[in-house]
C-alpha cells in the first residue's frame, strides 16, 4: 500500500506502528475468535478487562510505576486535564487544610505554572479562569532575548515560586501552593525539558510537599521519568501512545483517598463526577463506558514496546539519535535552516521546529518552505508545516518514527541545502 513509502512527520494524531494497526484491525473485527470485535463487546465483559488489565499492567512496566500510583484511562483529551488536574488537587488540598480559605478571605492557594511553551500557557489560562489563585512561576516569552518567543526556559533559582522566599527558601509551610504544573515538552513550540523537568533544583522543602503534575503527552515513552517524584503525570494518546480517544492519568493514590466533595465545606470546588480521579481509581476506569478502541490500540503499542522494541530506554535511544541526527544538519547548514528554539539546552528531541531562511541569512522566507514541503513530499514525507504560531516546518520524530525514516529526511534536508545554496 502507499503507506510502506510515506514517512508521516505529523505532530499529532500522529504515525503507529502498522503491525499494531494491522493486529487491531483483526481485532475488531473479530476479537480473539469471538465472532465479534472488540468495540462491540462489552466494556464490563471480562474479555474487555483483560485488555484493559494487560495495557495498564505493560505500562506499569514500561514506566516503572509504583504501587502506590493509580492508571486511569480517562476521556477528555489533555485539554481536559487542565482542569481536571486543578480541581482534584484543590479538592484534596482543601480536605487536608480545612480552614486554609476561611483564613485566606475566601481565595484559595496558589497554582504554580511553568510556561514554556502554549500547551502550558493555555493549562494556566483555564486554571485563571476557574477562578482559581494560578500564576506563572515563569513565562519564556517574557524573557529577555525571547523576542516575545517561546525558546528558553530560565535557571530555577529565578523561578517565582509560592510560598518561597527571595532567598529559596519556604518561608511558610502553608503558603505553598497546591500544585506546580509543568509540560515536559511543548508540541507546537518544540520546547522540551532536558534532561528532565528540575525537580532536583527546587528548594527541596517545595519539591517535597508541593504536588508536582506533568503534562508528558507529546513525550511520554520517549524517555524515563521519575513518577514518584510527581504527584500526577498525564498524557492524551495521539503522539506515542495509541489513537486519540484516551487520555491516561498516573496519579499518587494517597492525594485521591478521600470523596472531592468532602472539601466542598472547605470551599475546595465542587468536581464534575466523570473528572473526579478517585471515581475513576474506585471503578477501574469503568466508572462510565470508556474509550475501547484507543484503550485496546494503545494496549497493543506498550506491549510492542516492551515486546520487541527495548522499552523507554530503547525508544529513548533512538529519540537521541533521531533528533541529533536532524539538529546537526541544521547546525550545519551555513544558515539555510534555523532552529527556532533558541537555547539549544531546551530543544525538543519529538518536535524539531525550524524556519528555512533566504540568502541572507536571516529572514524566514515562506517560499523556500514551501518548496522544501514539496521536496519532502517527493520522498514520501508528510505532515511537515509548522504549527501557525510558530511557523516554517515542524518535524515530529515520535517513537513509531524509525531512524531509517529519520534519514530520508536527513537526506532531503542535506539535499535542500545544497540546492539553495548552488
Ligand atoms: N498537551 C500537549 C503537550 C499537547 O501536545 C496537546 C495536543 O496536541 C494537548 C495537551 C491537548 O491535547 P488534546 O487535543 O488531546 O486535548
Amino acid at each position: 500500500s502507499k503507506r510502506e513509502g510515506t514517512i508521516n512527520l505529523g505532530a499529532g494524531p500522529s504515525s503507529l506502528p502498522t503491525s499494531v494497526l494491522l493486529e487491531a484491525a483483526q481485532g475488531i473485527l473479530d476479537f480473539s475468535s469471538t465472532g465479534m470485535g472488540l468495540t462491540e463487546l462489552s466494556h464490563r465483559s471480562g474479555t474487555f478487562k483483560k485488555v484493559i488489565e494487560s495495557a495498564e499492567e505493560d505500562l506499569r512496566k514500561l514506566l516503572d510505576i509504583p504501587e502506590n500510583y493509580a492508571v486511569l484511562f480517562m476521556q477528555g483529551g489533555g485539554t481536559e486535564q487542565f482542569s481536571g488536574t486543578a480541581l482534584n488537587l484543590l479538592a484534596s488540598h482543601a480536605i487536608a487544610h480545612p480552614d486554609y480559605v476561611q483564613q485566606h478571605n475566601g481565595q484559595g492557594p496558589a497554582l504554580d505554572y511553568a510556561v514554556s511553551g502554549s500547551w502550558s500557557a493555555k493549562a494556566l489560562k483555564e486554571s485563571k479562569r476557574l477562578g482559581g489563585n494560578a500564576k506563572a512561576v515563569f513565562d519564556s516569552r517574557k524573557l529577555e532575548g525571547s523576542d516575545g518567543k517561546f525558546g528558553i526556559i530560565p535557571p530555577t533559582s529565578t523561578w517565582q515560586l509560592s510560598g518561597v522566599d527571595g532567598s529559596g527558601k519556604v518561608a511558610s509551610k502553608d503558603e505553598l501552593p497546591a500544585m506546580l504544573y509543568y509540560c515536559d515538552n511543548e508540541t507546537v513550540d518544540g520546547v522540551e525539558y532536558t534532561p528532565a523537568f528540575p525537580i532536583d533544583q527546587l528548594p527541596k522543602e517545595y519539591a517535597q510537599n508541593v504536588p508536582i503534575v506533568a503534562d508528558c503527552s507529546s513525550n511520554i515513552l520517549s524517555r524515563k521519568i521519575d513518577i514518584a517524584a510527581h504527584s500526577i503525570v498525564f498524557f492524551g494518546a495521539q503522539k506515542n501512545v495509541g489513537p486519540a480517544g484516551v487520555t491516561i492519568v498516573i496519579v499518587k493514590k494517597d492525594l485521591i483517598a478521600r470523596d472531592p466533595d468532602e472539601g466542598v465545606s472547605n470551599g475546595g470546588p465542587r468536581i464534575p463526577t466523570t473528572l473526579a480521579y478517585k471515581h475513576h481509581a474506585d471503578a477501574n476506569s469503568l466508572y462510565n463506558t470508556p474509550p475501547m478502541f484507543a484503550i485496546y490500540a494503545s494496549g497493543l503499542v506498550f506491549a510492542d514496546l516492551l515486546k520487541s522494541k527495548g522499552g523507554v530506554v530503547g525508544a529513548s535511544q533512538r529519540a537521541d539519535m533521531k533528533s541529533r541526527a536532524v539538529y546537526d544538519v541544521i547546525s550545519k547548514s551555513q544558515g539555510v535552516f534555523a532552529a527556532t528554539v533558541k537555547d539549544p539546552a531546551s530543544r525538543s528531541r519529538m518536535n524539531i521546529c525550524f524556519r528555512i531562511l533566504a540568502r541572507d541569512g536571516k529572514t524566514p522566507n515562506n517560499e523556500l518552505e514551501e518548496r522544501f514541503i514539496k521536496r519532502c513530499r517527493e520522498k514520501g514525507i508528510e505532515q511537515v508545516k509548522g504549527h501557525r504560531s510558530v511557523g516554517g516546518i515542524r518535524t515530529s520524530l515520535y517513537n513509531a518514527v524509525s531512524p531509517e525514516q529519520t534519514l530520508v529526511l536527513v537526506d532531503v534536508m542535506k539535499a535542500f541545502a545544497k540546492e539553495v545554496q548552488d
